[in-house]
């Protein structure tokens, strides 16, 4: 297969690539280097099936000639994390949905499959503690908190998708994530887990925010891959979204055991700071969720997924990923 991943130089893109590589296919890269980064793709740089382009997935010149190569695409270019778009409110709404919105009008033409990484922020922040479920009703604080600029893009990219496939009966799968994690995932841009372990190694303060009694299930990048290729290479998938997570009896955990437990597996002295989230965000521009859990009813029964990577295994794996 060609294959077309957008932000493929991003955390979750270039293992996909790596992935799509080693079963034989040839993978086109388009990254605008955002929060994208050419070192997560060195690796696979001699490969004579890897190409890159630095470019933008506004641009349709850019566009057009890789849409016109590839047979699928995996449309993972986005604004990501919340201190990235809290810090870029209008970049982050015009590339994830104006983005979208070109892609999907491009992969129209020849009816190419397309998968669209959503996320487990847009059903938003439910009360109470039952697992998110993909038709949940959404919960949004108001349009003047920044944060759910990216709920809401990702809500319109959704709603999109499924329109084309409902009018043009263009093949695409929507994935949520619920909090991917693993080595090469970058800490400036929010994410929770190389955060502390970053902070860990370097004795700095462990920021746990507020009073650490939110929670997470936290999802192994392998896990997530699987759950990718599974999802693009089965015929029921298109105009269906999915959650794609972790294991919750292994892979929930609240935010301040998460802290212990980092501080632990990395030996380290630092200490833990509980930091109020209005010393953490800029006034306004923040609201947390107290609880994300994926229920994984769905796509357990369509394409038989079932993640297998604990969140000690991978925490292993990342601290030793950047001790070297
Ligand atoms: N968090 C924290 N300290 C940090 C970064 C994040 O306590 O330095 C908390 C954050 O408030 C949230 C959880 O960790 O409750 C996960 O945050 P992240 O931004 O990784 O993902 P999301 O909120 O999108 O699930």
């Amino acid at each position: 297969m060609k294959v077309l991943i957008t932000g493929g130089a991003g955390f979750i893109g270039s293992y996909l690539a790596e992935r799509l590589l080693k079963q034989g296919d040839e993978v086109y890269v388009l990254d605008d280097l955002s929060t994208g980064d050419l070192d997560n793709v060195r690796h696979l740089e001699d490969n004579p099936n890897f190409h890159m382009k630095v470019g933008t997935v506004l641009d349709p010149e850019t566009l057009k000639p890789l849409i016109d190569w590839c047979d699928i695409i995996y449309h993972l270019a986005a604004a990501v994390g919340v201190n990235y778009v809290i810090n870029n409110p209008l970049q982050s709404l015009t590339t994830n949905i104006r983005g979208t919105e070109l892609i999907l009008e491009m992969a129209n033409k020849d009816k190419k499959r397309v998968l669209l990484a959503s996320t487990s922020e847009v059903a938003g922040k439910k009360n109470g503690k039952a697992l998110f479920s993909e038709d949940d009703d959404r919960l949004l604080g108001p349009t003047t908190v920044t944060r759910w600029i990216y709920s809401t893009s990702k809500a319109v990219d959704e709603m999109l998708g499924l329109a084309y496939w409902r009018e043009k009966k263009l093949p695409v799968v929507i994935v949520r994530f619920f909090n991917v994690i693993g080595p090469r995932q970058s800490a400036e841009y929010g994410m929770v887990v190389p955060r502390f372990v970053k902070q860990a190694l370097l004795g700095h303060p462990i920021t746990v925010y507020n009073d650490g009694e939110q929670r997470r299930c936290f999802t192994d990048i392998d896990d997530a891959i699987d759950g990718l290729l599974a999802l693009m290479a089965h015929d029921d998938t298109p105009g269906e979204i999915f959650n794609l997570g972790g294991n919750s009896e292994t892979n929930e955990i609240a935010i301040k055991t998460l802290a212990e437990k980092v501080k632990t597996l990395t030996e380290s002295d630092s200490p833990i700071e509980f930091v109020p989230y209005d010393k953490a965000f800029a006034k306004g521009s923040y609201e947390d969720l107290n609880y994300r859990v994926p229920d994984l009813t769905k796509i357990t029964r369509v394409v038989g997924y079932e993640p297998s990577l604990s969140l000690d295994q991978t925490l292993r794996r990342i601290i030793e990923y950047y001790e070297s």
